[in-house]
């Protein structure tokens, strides 16, 4: 396969409908993107330079090692792809302080990765309620919306009831040290209906970016549609008892 160049990248972004001078989450499997020229770092270039020097870029940075501490200066993000364990480590990207961490780069990139509360990881007071808040888009690159973290802003918005127990390490008085919360999560491959309900509303934008299927998407369209959804059925994204251990540690915190 031909390598994308940084200009035809940058077309193929603009062509999708991104804003230059917008905020933009994007969530990205390069695997599906590539090869482009430069690899992850030249898709970064050219998410920026699409985004012009106004615009802010924000990906997710966050830790699955629970029983590590996490440092913003060290800790990589392997599960979150290259681009995104890329991202962070670059001059001038901003990286929130917890293992719920985001990354940012651009004007409102300080706001947006702002300390925010370890153990409601993505409510209002989170990068991805902030980008909410800001009007900002979610760019799903080679990823489906089973990893669209905005769903979860959703449900803490609409208000769902079940939680999973959660623990993560922090220091604390200079000790590592188990802090436990709970968390709404489930195993989220249900996250997936949501690509038919913005079709059917037709809330989405959908293309190439190199070889990649790409969805845009703002990411207030995101909250209210699946808000719209969880307020008819709390258990929508559930799947039935017995299919796996997240769904069904989920759906048990609700008897409790
Ligand atoms: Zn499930």
């Amino acid at each position: 396969m031909d390598a994308f160049s940084k200009d035809q990248l940058i077309q193929q972004i603009l062509d999708l409908g991104v804003q230059p001078g917008g905020i933009l989450v994007v969530h990205t499997s390069f695997s599906k993107v590539k090869p482009v020229e430069n690899g992850p770092l030249g898709l970064i270039e050219a998410l920026q330079t699409a985004l012009t020097p106004a615009g802010t870029l924000v990906m997710p940075s966050m830790s699955w090692e629970d029983d590590d501490i996490f440092d913003d200066n060290t800790t990589p993000c392997p599960e979150m792809g290259i681009v995104s364990d890329t991202f962070w480590r670059l001059p001038g990207v901003l990286r929130s302080d917890n293992a719920h961490a985001f990354a940012a780069i651009g004007p409102l990139a300080a706001r947006i990765v702002a300390h925010h509360p370890i153990d409601a990881p993505h409510g209002l007071d989170s990068p991805v309620g902030r980008v909410y808040e800001l009007g900002g888009r979610i760019l799903l690159l080679g990823v489906d919306h089973d990893s669209n973290t905005t769903i979860h802003l959703a449900e803490s918005l609409a208000g769902v009831r079940y939680r999973r127990k959660k623990y993560l390490t922090i220091l604390k008085n200079g000790k590592p040290s188990q802090l436990h919360y709970e968390e709404i999560d489930h195993c989220c491959q249900n996250f997936n209906l949501v690509d038919g309900w913005l079709d059917e509303k037709g809330l989405q934008r959908k293309g190439k970016i190199g070889h990649a299927d790409a969805r845009l998407i703002r990411s207030q369209d995101v909250v209210e549609t699946v808000m719209q959804r969880l307020r008819e059925n709390e258990t929508t994204f559930l799947h039935p008892e017995g299919v796996d251990e997240e769904c069904d540690d989920a759906r048990a915190s609700l008897k409790s």
